[in-house]
């Protein structure tokens, strides 16, 4: 510090170099930063082939080729001076930005903490140009030969800024922050073709001109099935591949979400990915895919920080509707979420409730694909997803009355169509084997039941129809604090399933009846593991209404344990086969394993 003779510093302006290198603290945080800038260049110069080469995680080298416009011979040294861009020139670009770059500080920020190297050469220039910069400062710059676009080298970064290099991560974690990056830019431009070698490997080399799909499966999970998704809705559009739910991963790190093709971090729109599966997802558990949303660039705001890695977004609520709604409807017409109907009411005597959320079944014909416009190949996804329900059926017809889970009589008569199930066996008192047509379902009696269950008490709470029985003789219980405020809180919720409870005075409450379903239970130990469950669900975010069902439906089903007679066994089943969501629990378990003949065919080595 230079001091006045009063003692007071001298106020001057930094230094340009300086400048620089404090901006670079921002721009640059690590390597991987430095491939995004450099990478985003190219991309905005319109090159449709880049190739990225790192060595040691990127401190000993990035070197990026691209094939864009290049840099003339007159421009060149301009584009290392700070603020210096092509691509805004006023204040209201910064309103519609569609490049990747704005801001002008890149270049000059990597060429301060390291030897920077660059190669341009417009098409139509007979040569090229080339520059060195080593912390900033000009070394050399001079006509070369070179093909036309530019290649960039970083070498030796943070050489001069000791502390940051000190800061970076193990070389592991930085090349895994390069990776993704290399990653997310080959998924939002899948037009462009990419290569990525790290430490002379070829991780990906990716052609131009294919789709999103393949760029997709290319880089999450070869040669497995992921799922379209498109539409739009007002000014939003979205398109996207997600994997099928046994893709689901513990963690988001193959989530790939992107605005107007900028990778962003969003924690709300990767609920709205999750929330596109609904229950297929077993909870604690992320889908997989690349989703890339399109809005009026007006909407929204990237210069928030100098390494645009946030946005803001004006309508980030109907983004969030956008990605939901598509996610799901695409999950369904791929029979994800099967659309398939299982004869009701008619053959079996089972009634299916109704679900207000699924429209497409207003059209049903028994037996038949609901009258939606299917393309024949979305029948095959569909029909390959659901296990196959034939139209005959062999004679084992029971009746059930679906608000107790009850079988009502044996005698009923054979029915004309519906699923060929066959009770083939029993596992441990848990595992139900049936043979449905050519498949053989093994099946979880609970998460099965729960399934059934849940589906049933969700409609009739939706009708207002819950069905209680009075107990003879009512049980008081005494509530700790928290459950009597989960009690009064969802007291009304808890009535509709057909449950009375009544205040009795302090912490008390009166039960005088529970749900059908529950009736073989005991009632007092039931609403305490009820209102468990909904303070964990609670806690996990649940919707209530959902929480309840999924709670009475837990407790009333049939345990892992129990053991059910064959018409139980086939009316459980029966009715998982007629439920909207018929392949997982409300918790997200699995309710069966289909193994198909060929499955084990090939087990058995029989071709
Ligand atoms: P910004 O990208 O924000 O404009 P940069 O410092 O990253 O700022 O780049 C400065 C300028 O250099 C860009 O505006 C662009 O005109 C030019 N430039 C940088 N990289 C390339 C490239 N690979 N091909 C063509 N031009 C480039
Ligand atoms: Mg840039």
């Amino acid at each position: 510090m230079i001091k006045q003779r009063d003692n007071r510093p001298w106020i001057r302006p930094l230094p340009e170099r300086l400048i620089n290198k404090i901006a670079a603290g921002e721009v640059v945080e690590r390597p991987a930063s430095v491939v995004k800038e450099l990478v985003e260049n190219a991309l905005d110069a319109g090159a449709d082939r880049i190739e990225i080469i790192i060595e040691k995680s990127g401190t000993r080298l990035i070197k990026i080729v691209d094939n864009g416009w290049g840099i003339g011979e007159d421009q060149i040294e301009i584009a290392f001076s700070r603020h210096a861009t092509s691509k805004i020139s006023e204040f209201d670009d910064l309103d519609r930005i569609e490049s990747y770059g704005f801001r002008g500080e890149a270049l000059p920020s990597i060429a301060s903490v390291s030897r920077m190297r660059m190669v341009s050469r417009p098409r139509e220039a007979d040569s090229g140009i080339e520059i060195v910069f080593e912390g900033g400062v000009l070394q050399s710059k001079k006509l070369i030969a070179a093909p036309p676009g530019t290649t960039v080298e970083v070498e030796n970064l943070f050489f001069n800024t000791p502390a940051r290099r000190k800061f970076l991560k193990a070389e592991t974690t930085e090349a895994r922050h390069i990776t993704r990056v290399a990653m997310a830019m080959a998924m939002a431009r899948y037009q462009v073709g990419f290569s990525y070698q790290m430490n002379d490997r070829q991780v990906f080399a990716l052609p131009n001109g294919l789709g999103l799909g393949e760029r997709v499966s290319g880089l999450l999970a070869p040669g497995k099935k992921f799922v379209a998704v498109s539409g739009e809705i007002g000014s939003v559009k979205v398109l996207g591949y997600v994997g099928l739910p046994e893709l689901a991963q513990s963690n988001r790190n193959s989530q790939f979400i992107f605005i107007n093709g900028r990778y962003i971090q969003s924690p709300t729109l990767s609920h709205a990915l999750a929330s596109g599966y609904g229950e297929l997802l077993p909870r604690g558990n992320y889908p997989i895919g690349a989703v890339l949303l399109q809005v009026d660039p007006s909407e929204l705001d990237v210069n928030v920080h100098p390494a645009k890695t946030e946005v803001r977004l004006s309508r980030e609520r109907d983004v969030y509707d956008v990605v939901h709604r598509q996610v799901k409807e695409a999950l369904h017409r791929e029979g994800v979420i099967p659309t398939f109907q299982v004869p009701t009411k008619s053959s079996f005597s089972v009634s299916v409730p109704d679900s207000p959320s699924l429209p497409a079944r207003q059209n049903v014909i028994p037996g038949v694909l609901s009258r939606s416009s299917f393309s024949t190949e979305q029948l095959g996804a569909i029909y390959r997803n659901a296990p196959a329900v034939p139209a005959s059926r062999e004679a084992q017809v029971v009746r059930v009355d679906t608000s107790t889970g009850e079988i009502l009589d044996d005698t009923a008569p054979a029915a004309t169509a519906g699923p060929s199930l066959r009770l083939i066996g029993r596992f441990d008192d848990l595992y139900l084997l049936f043979q449905c047509d050519a498949d053989l379902l093994l099946i979880d009696q609970h998460t099965a039941h729960e399934r059934v269950l849940y589906e049933e008490t969700l409609a009739r709470m939706e009708a207002q129809n819950g069905v209680g029985q009075n107990l003879l003789l009512p049980v008081n219980v005494e509530l700790g604090a928290e459950q009597m405020a989960l009690f009064a809180e969802s007291r009304d919720i808890l009535t509709q399933t057909g449950f009375a409870i009544e205040p009795f005075g302090g912490a008390t409450v009166r039960i005088e009846a529970v749900p059908a379903i529950l009736s073989k239970k005991s009632p007092e130990p039931s609403l305490r593991a009820i209102l468990d469950d909904l303070a964990s669900l609670r806690k996990s975010g649940c919707d209530l209404k959902k929480a309840v069902a999924q709670s009475v439906a837990c407790r009333s089903a049939v345990m892992a344990g129990d053991k059910l007679t064959d018409r139980e066994a086939i009316a459980v089943v029966e009715r998982l086969l007629a439920c909207d969501n018929r392949y997982s629990c409300p918790h997200g378990r699995p309710t069966f394993i289909k193994l198909s003949r060929r499955d084990l065919d090939k087990q058995f080595g029989r071709g």
